[in-house]
């Protein structure tokens, strides 16, 4: 109850948060898909290492040599989590942003990249200098994997393709049928990365299973702090690409030559991505929170969010003025994140009485995904006219033309975790 909570003002800043002291919650923060708080035991994993801290690879002094062995431990236990296969690297970023502007960065020359128009923005935009194909928004699965097999089969099947897809939306919590996409890329010669920024904290992600070239996803979103994020999967074209930062920890030798020039060996191997002292309590922190997700296991955790999603969408349907955006129409599988506009409010004055009001944090706006949203809301062309044109099916109802509907949307989500194993 905020009324009794607080709210009180913490971290001599001026905002009041309403939390009781003492750990206990007195307002439902809904918003983990945008960041999840962090699991208690991460939290204690992180406080252990804390008087620990040394850098890695660079001494043998014992602190360097256990951050070194704690960092490489984080390592195999991503790796573990992801299912890796024999030879597969995992490197640690600051984000999925990061993860997926790496492989950008490390994409073989006119390498052609297929992506969804539905895609979050860290998914959509860092393929700059590569040539892209963006595909219209599906109303189903099978027309996701028909719509990808076909701009599939009419490219150029000599030069390398890459297909970025995401797991679960972080607008409508829908799944993608990530087995066929990856099945459909790979028939037409292309790999397949894999943002599960939203699918990791929800169900299991395993790179053998769902057959995909690369995954990524971060850690904030993982009951993990921020500032770490993960992009696993074959080591081929990493390895022969420029390093994404240049720097210490990349380069294995450096000689200044006769000429004055420069000459640099850079490493093999996740070093080679990973230049700059390591983020080592981010990493340790992400394999924390890999190692409580597995030890809860993903059955119980799947079924605890299938029981909650059931009570939100019920109460949803119960509010004739709500309508839930959706893609793939009202029985698609999906994780714990829900979307939707209120007729007769706008979506941040409704966010704010949720809070001030009632203690309940959601989010809301147009998520990172501003084509998807707007075609959710009714204008299907994606470019904000209001104009409604190319509406696919199975998105609801469409909002009144000429920009009368809602300019964005309110997000529920949350995931399996009860507040006492949070911070
Ligand atoms: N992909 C999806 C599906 C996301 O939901 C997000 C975060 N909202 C990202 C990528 C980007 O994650 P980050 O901000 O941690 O880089």
């Amino acid at each position: 109850d905020p009324a009794v909570a607080g709210p009180l003002p913490v971290l001599g800043l001026d905002v009041a948060v309403p939390l009781v002291t003492g750990g206990e919650i007195g307002y439902a923060a809904l918003d983990y898909a945008a960041s999840a708080p962090a699991l208690r035991r991460v939290w204690d994993d992180v406080a252990a290492y804390a008087p620990y801290y040394g850098s890695v690879h660079r001494g043998a002094g014992h602190l360097s040599r256990l951050s070194t062995e704690l960092f490489e431990r984080a390592r195999r236990t991503v790796a573990a989590f992801l299912d890796c296969r024999p030879g597969d690297q995992v490197v640690f970023t600051r984000s999925t942003t990061d993860s997926l502007n790496l492989l950008a960065a490390a994409l073989p020359r006119d390498c052609r990249v297929f992506v969804f128009e539905t895609e979050h923005h860290a998914a959509l935009l860092p393929w700059r200098g590569a040539p892209v194909t963006v595909l219209d928004a599906p109303d189903s699965p099978e027309r996701a994997v028909r719509t990808l097999e076909r701009a599939l089969a009419g490219r150029d099947p000599h030069g390398p393709a890459l297909v970025c897809v995401t797991g679960a939306s972080n607008v409508t919590g829908e799944l993608w049928p990530v087995r066929e996409l990856a099945a459909a890329a790979h028939a037409h010669g292309a790999r397949i990365v894999l943002d599960a920024a939203q699918l990791a904290p929800h169900h299991p992600v395993g790179v053998r299973d769902l057959d995909v070239d690369w995954v990524a996803f971060s850690g904030h979103k993982l009951y993990a702090p921020f500032g770490a994020g993960v992009l696993a999967g074959r080591a081929d074209w990493l390895g022969e690409a420029e390093p994404y930062l240049a720097g210490g920890g990349a380069s294995r030798a450096v000689v200044r030559r006769a000429d004055g020039a420069l000459d640099v060996e850079w490493h093999d191997g996740a070093a080679r991505h990973e230049a700059g002292s390591p983020n080592v309590i981010g990493a340790h922190a992400i394999a924390s929170a890999c190692a409580a997700l597995t030890e809860a296991g993903f059955e119980a955790l799947v079924a605890r969010e299938r029981y909650l999603l059931g009570r939100l969408r019920a109460g949803l349907a119960r509010v004739p003025e709500v309508r839930v955006l959706s893609l793939f129409g009202d029985e698609a599988p999906r994780v714990g994140v829900v979307s939707f506009v209120v007729e007769g409010w706008n979506a941040s004055h409704f966010a704010a009485a949720l809070s001030a009001e009632y203690g309940i944090g959601v989010r809301d706006g147009l998520f990172c995904a501003h084509p998807l949203v707007r075609t959710l809301l009714g204008d299907g062309d994606g470019d904000g006219d209001g104009d409604g044109a190319q509406a696919p099916g199975g998105c609801g109802a469409a909002e009144p033309a000429g920009g009368e509907g809602p300019s964005h949307a309110v997000r529920v989500s949350f995931g399996a975790g009860t507040p006492e194993e949070h911070v």
